[in-house]
């Protein structure tokens, strides 16, 4: 297993607190933090604990200013660390602003909000009333004045500059300005609609509304498909020239130089391509399985059930079909407790002309700008995307047998091994309560999303290729909703509509375009 602490687990976005790190993660830091204190026993802590995983992932691109951190009360070793801090009930939560000394115990906010809107006010109320000096990295939430913005406009060369235009009480434009807090080249202020100057200068008669101002005369108002916060945060985060901190910029253009010998091509970004599912089947069965010479065990239960798999729903050309099913075949046949992967590759490179599996790698939606991003990883994914969308639309009866032997193929083979422990932590939590195909195509997809949350920002993200929360609103306009309250939310038929679609054999380009 993982990393894992009481309510919490590493792939969640909370700091889990430690007698060992906890100097080092809380005091002196410059963002502040909010903190929980829990038991592991107490159930409403229990019942708490999602809230507190969605906040995190909520905020996530905060970090930076402020971060969500937790500690298990009821682990012995903890007890010290919660004494410290005077913590006789559970939940609690401490506000500890940025650059606290260690004998600080942070504002205990008692009759806190149980709800992921009402929690992020309250951290956006706890950052503005923050004493000085407040963590360096976040921008100003003040509302703003013509008189700033023409002066800003002057000093500032081509810098990307949006205005929220918003009524007096709403939240969305801080929660913009603070999503928006990791990117360079842009800008982001609030207008209240109180200022009439901005207001009537442009025009704006919607509240709220974005809109990306060059001059006086020159600005237009941001296209998006909901007047929300997270449109507006994922329009203003794809712009182009927009990139986050660290990053390279990548040229505004498809044309991407490759830093390998092979040349890039463009490809439709809104396809799946048969050549990435084939490249990933040959790497898996031919690079990744033969590094293990010996199988045995728990990896020739998860090798065998693979097999299966793929054979049963690889929706592939008709050689490659022979090809999976022969080597099912013959799989099927060995009896003993162990076989030799170099048996297992005769089976596999067997082959005739209408019975074949490729040997090369040629990637392409799952090209990378660089030689160390995306490939595999990417192609594994959409093979997997693939193997629960045909077991669905093929009718299968069990809705565990596809996510079960992903589980155990990434448990027992995938070369990142990190990745396979984050995979456990997340197959453990929910992966046996799946009980319908749908259901199945949908856990891998909101788990998937669970990873790019956590990517989002890593070395290891493409420049070319940020990680979103897929599909993003420009791909399915459908998947995305609003609740009463304003807060994002998917619709998961629709979702469930378009994976069924993209994921499709019949939908699959075999070639490049170009
Ligand atoms: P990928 O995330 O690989 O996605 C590939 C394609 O799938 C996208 O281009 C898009 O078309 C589509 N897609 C994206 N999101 C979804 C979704 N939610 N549902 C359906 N389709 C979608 N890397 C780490 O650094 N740490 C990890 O812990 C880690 N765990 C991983 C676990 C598994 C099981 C796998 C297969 C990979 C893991 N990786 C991890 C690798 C990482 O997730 C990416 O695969 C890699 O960084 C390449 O990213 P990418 O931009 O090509 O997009």
């Amino acid at each position: 297993g993982g990393v894992r602490a009481g309510l919490y687990s590493e792939s969640d976005q909370v700091a889990i607190l430690t007698p060992d790190n906890v100097d080092a993660v809380l005091f002196n830091s410059a963002s502040a933090a909010l903190i929980e204190f829990y038991a592991s026993w107490c159930g409403h802590c229990v019942a708490f604990s999602p809230m507190w995983k969605k906040l995190a992932l909520d905020i996530k691109e905060w970090k930076s200013a402020v971060y969500l951190a937790a500690i298990d009360c009821a682990t012995e070793s903890n007890r010290a660390v919660c004494v410290r801090f005077g913590i006789t009930g559970y939940p609690s939560l401490r506000f500890l602003p940025a650059f606290s000394s260690n004998d600080s115990t942070g504002e205990d906010l008692r009759g806190f909000p149980r709800d992921v809107t009402g929690l992020r006010h309250l951290i956006i109320d706890k950052l503005e009333s923050h004493k000085l000096p407040g963590p360096p990295a976040c921008p100003p939430l003040e509302k703003t004045s013509a008189r700033e913005i023409d002066s800003y406009v002057e000093s500032s060369r081509g810098q990307n500059l949006a205005l929220v235009f918003e009524e007096d009480d709403s939240y969305v434009g801080r929660e913009v300005i603070l999503d928006l807090l990791q990117y360079e080249n842009i800008t982001v202020r609030r207008v209240l609609r109180s200022e009439e100057e901005l207001v009537s200068r442009l025009g704006v008669t919607d509240f709220p509304s974005v809109y990306l101002y060059k001059t006086h005369t020159n600005f237009t108002r941001l296209p998006v498909l909901r007047e929300a916060r997270a449109f507006y945060s994922y329009a203003l985060q794809s712009l182009p020239g927009v990139v986050r901190e660290g990053k390279p910029r990548p040229e505004v253009s498809d044309f991407i130089r490759k830093e390998t010998e092979e040349q890039w091509r463009p490809f439709n970004k809104t396809r799946v391509y048969m050549s990435d599912l084939e490249s990933a089947l040959h790497y898996s069965l031919r690079v990744e399985l033969a590094s293990h010479s010996v199988i045995s065990g728990e990896a020739l239960i998860a090798l065998r059930g693979y097999i299966s798999v793929l054979d049963k729903y690889f929706p592939g050309r008709p050689p490659v079909k022979n090809a999976l099913k022969s080597v099912n075949d013959w799989l099927q046949k060995q009896e003993g407790t162990s076989i030799n992967y170099s048996n297992f590759r005769d089976a596999l490179d067997t082959m005739s002309t209408d019975s074949y599996l490729p040997k090369t790698v040629r990637w392409v939606a799952c090209q990378g700008s660089k030689q160390h991003y995306r490939g595999y990883p990417c192609a594994v994914w959409m093979l997997f995307h693939t193997l629960t969308v045909q077991a669905l639309e093929t009718g299968s009866k069990d809705p565990q047998e596809v996510l079960q032997t992903m589980r155990r193929y990434v448990s027992s083979f995938f070369g990142c091994r990190p990745c396979a422990v984050h995979f456990e932590n997340m197959a453990q939590e929910s992966m046996d309560n799946v009980n319908s195909l749908r259901v199945a195509v949908l856990w891998l997809w909101s788990r998937h999303n669970r990873v790019n949350a956590r990517l989002a920002g890593e070395l290891s993200e493409d420049p070319h290729f940020p990680k979103v929360q897929w599909p993003p609103p420009d791909l399915c306009p459908a998947c995305h909703s609003l609740k009463p309250s304003g807060e994002h939310t998917w619709v998961q038929d629709e979702v469930l509509a378009f994976l069924r679609n993209y994921y499709s054999a019949q939908h699959f380009l075999h070639d490049f375009l170009s």
